[in-house]
């Protein structure tokens, strides 16, 4: 099926002598929009960005964004969007940010945008990024949120110096990197976030895709625009376990009860000949060494009756739930 992503790039710009690219870019899948993994290097440092958690969960996304960030010697806040509208602005305002982003789900939107409308009363020049999935799933519709200076597109990764340097009303790329190369920064996130802090379940994930590709899911957009050969290279690679562990670690200084496992299948790959049985035993090991904290994980019946019995049983010493 053919599949057509249109995206001006142009949105609400005034066309001047300086600004006058005025391009339409027509995306085909499956590879079009590919263009190679992410550039991770930094021209810029030093700015301050705000990050806005919204909603109950945890704001694992988010917490990319910020690993990105202090990658590249930004410094960065975190704030609860839950909060009151005037307590966040002050706290805003003390800290006199260059940017300000935001990743809500669908359903948090509107506390986002009522946030990113009260900064913009309180501090016009300041820049409000909006990302995640919904600014991936309608992008169109966004773009006359007048409180919106950025929309990201896709991945953190390759976006941030992209950001700095393109002017106000750009939709901005981002691009897949290895998930080696991805790590959150969640320090800062639990301390100042406290109720996400000792929030009883935590949230782990080995990779950032999913293996199914149902009509109504962002997974099928990406999928889509980038192709199944790179989804499967970038999305559904594993991280390296010691990057797990040491994740997870901070777990046990916040007050952790369970772990959610949150792999959309964390038997996905652990069928006879694939090496997700290997992978797991691996990551059994090191958890129950590390972190021994009861674990929840998510299964589909497709994988439990394809896994081998190894798996299985891993999964069963792993997880208290499935
Ligand atoms: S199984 Fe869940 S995450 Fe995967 S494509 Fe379907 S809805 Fe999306």
């Amino acid at each position: 099926m053919k599949f057509e992503y249109k995206i001006d790039f142009n949105w609400r710009r005034n066309v001047s002598e300086t600004f006058t690219i005025n391009r339409e870019e027509t995306f085909q899948s499956p590879t079009a929009i590919y263009q190679g993994p992410a550039d991770m290097t930094s021209k810029h440092t030093n700015l301050k960005w705000v990050l806005v958690h919204t909603g109950n969960d945890i704001a694992y996304g988010l917490a990319y964004v910020a690993g990105d960030l202090l990658r590249r010697e930004h410094k960065i806040l975190w704030i609860d969007g839950e909060d009151d509208v005037e307590k966040n602005v002050k706290k805003i305002k003390k800290f006199s940010p260059a940017y300000i982003c935001y990743g809500p789900l669908s359903t948090e939107f509107l506390q986002a945008l009522k946030l990113a409308k009260a900064i913009k009363k309180v501090l016009p020049l300041v820049n409000n990024v909006f990302g995640g999935h919904h600014v991936k799933a309608i992008p169109e519709e966004l773009k006359n949120e007048e409180a919106i200076d950025y929309l990201v597109w896709g991945p953190v990764y390759g976006s941030i110096d992209k950001i700095i340097e393109s002017p106000p009303n750009e939709l901005i790329e981002g691009a897949p990197t290895l998930p080696a190369n991805m790590q959150p920064a969640l320090r800062d996130y639990y301390k100042q976030i406290p109720r996400m802090g000792f929030r009883e379940r935590k949230y782990i994930m080995s990779h950032f895709g999913c293996v199914y590709n149902c009509s109504f899911c962002c997974t099928q957009v990406t999928r889509k625009a980038f192709g199944a050969k790179v989804y499967k290279e970038f999305w559904l690679n594993r991280r390296p376990i010691e990057n797990m562990i040491e994740e997870a670690k901070l777990f046990l200084e916040f007050d952790t009860k369970e772990v959610s496992f949150e792999d959309d299948d964390v038997l996905y790959g652990t069928h006879k000949g694939a090496d997700g049985t290997e992978w797991l035993e691996e990551f059994k090991e090191a958890w129950k060494k590390e972190i021994d904290l009861p674990m929840y994980a998510n299964v589909t019946p497709q994988t439990v009756v394809r896994s081998t019995d190894k798996a299985l049983r891993v999964l069963a010493e792993l997880a208290d739930t499935v």
